[in-house]
């Protein structure tokens, strides 16, 4: 039994939109799954699905042993954060951790007109909650603040808080870092990986950003148009995609593609149209002799990109019938639009796909 499962789940919109397309996802407890896909592909949609804020065209959906395909968000114990994630304003920090606990005090007695209320929402237990979650967050110097008085790292940590305070059955975090600088969500990444995997409960989290999903993700869904295209652990899904468009989407850089009739010396598996290899995997030399592997040939180098730690070498293979392709070098490469090189690329790093773009598993 996974702690949340899509059972062949579709949602089509009212004006025939397919934005969901019989997903079929479980996930672990205290595993985190990243969605990830080009923009429309489905991710939001899935999460909301899961909330219950979408009802589905079709299939199931489970927490646990529970069927919540039909019930009500309230009930279902999910917490989500947005990437805009609102604090109350005109509360400081605790009471903004503490509010979605004194609601549902407030929302049981009322349920039941008894006034007992459940073990999770006492002031005991509200106050201990605080404590705890703030500790773990580094916000406990914040907790007298008011929202304006915050960075927006520290916002979403409040908002990662107060969903953290609930002990929901599951998390779902939709692009929850999008919106701040790269140092900022780079450091938050590590600390939310770490918070993830004390929490021991299934993280459901979107993002576009596939370097983001690949540091924070236990495994990767990665979404076309509304359907799952592959899952898996990050390494797996980076060094054995499906096919050109995971290995395309996984990658900071576009695979090198080429057809088939390129490689007339090597033998291509059955079916093989196109082959392809990533950037990191192209050896450049200035030498034109003595370059090995399966694929070796001469090359102008067209652009070079410096991007701090390493290099992009845009080239012409003026061998490979002038082909565009990209080579990742050193930072420190001494080449320059114009020069002449040698690349070559070993026989394992060879991706084959057939003619629907399928990589051929070899
Ligand atoms: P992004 O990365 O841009 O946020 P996403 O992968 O989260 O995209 P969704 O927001 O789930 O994508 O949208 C999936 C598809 O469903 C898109 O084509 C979108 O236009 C469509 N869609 C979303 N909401 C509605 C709606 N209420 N009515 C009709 N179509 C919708």
């Amino acid at each position: 039994m996974k702690a949340i499962e899509f059972d062949s789940v579709t949602k089509t919109f009212p004006d025939g939109t397919v934005a969901v397309d019989k997903l079929s996802l479980g996930v672990e407890n205290g595993e985190t799954m990243a969605l990830i896909g080009p923009s429309g592909c489905g991710k939001t949609t899935t999460l909301r699905l899961l909330a219950g804020l979408e009802d589905p065209t079709a299939g199931s959906i489970w927490l646990g042993e529970s069927d919540v395909t039909r019930v009500a968000p309230a009930n279902r114990n999910v917490a989500m954060m947005f990437q805009s994630d609102a604090l109350y304003s005109h509360m400081s920090v605790r009471g903004n951790l503490s509010f979605g606990l004194k609601n549902r005090r407030r929302f049981w007695s009322r349920a039941f007109r008894s006034g007992s209320v459940d073990a999770n929402s006492s002031p005991e237990r509200i106050v201990e909650g605080i404590g705890s979650v703030a500790k773990r967050l580094g916000i406990e110097p914040l907790l007298d603040r008011k929202p304006h008085q915050l960075s927006g790292g520290e916002r979403q940590r409040v908002a990662l808080g107060r969903a953290m305070i609930r002990d929901p059955a599951a998390f779902l975090l939709d692009e929850p870092l999008s919106r701040l600088d790269a140092r900022l969500a780079g450091e938050l990444r590590i600390e939310l990986r770490q918070v993830f995997r004390d929490l021991g409960k299934p993280v459901l989290y979107v993002t576009h950003d596939q370097r983001e999903a690949m540091a924070l993700a236990d495994r990767l869904a990665v979404m076309d148009r509304g359907k799952v295209l592959q899952v898996g652990e990050p390494l797996e899904v980076y060094q054995r995609p499906v096919n050109l468009f995971v290995a395309n989407f996984v990658g900071s850089v576009p695979v090198n593609v080429l057809p088939k009739a390129l490689l007339a010396s090597m033998l291509a598996p059955a079916g093989a149209e196109i082959f392809g290899f990533r950037a990191e995997h192209v050896g450049v030399s200035g030498k034109q002799e003595g370059a090995g592997g399966a694929l070796s040939f001469r090359a102008r180098v067209r652009e070079v990109e410096r991007l701090g730690d390493h290099a992009l070498v845009y080239m012409d293979a003026d061998e490979l019938e002038g082909a565009r392709l990209v080579a990742r070098c050193d930072a420190e490469t001494e080449f320059r639009p114009g020069d002449p090189i040698k690349a070559s690329v070993d026989e394992e790093r060879l991706m084959w796909f057939d003619a629907s773009q399928q990589r051929i598993k070899s």
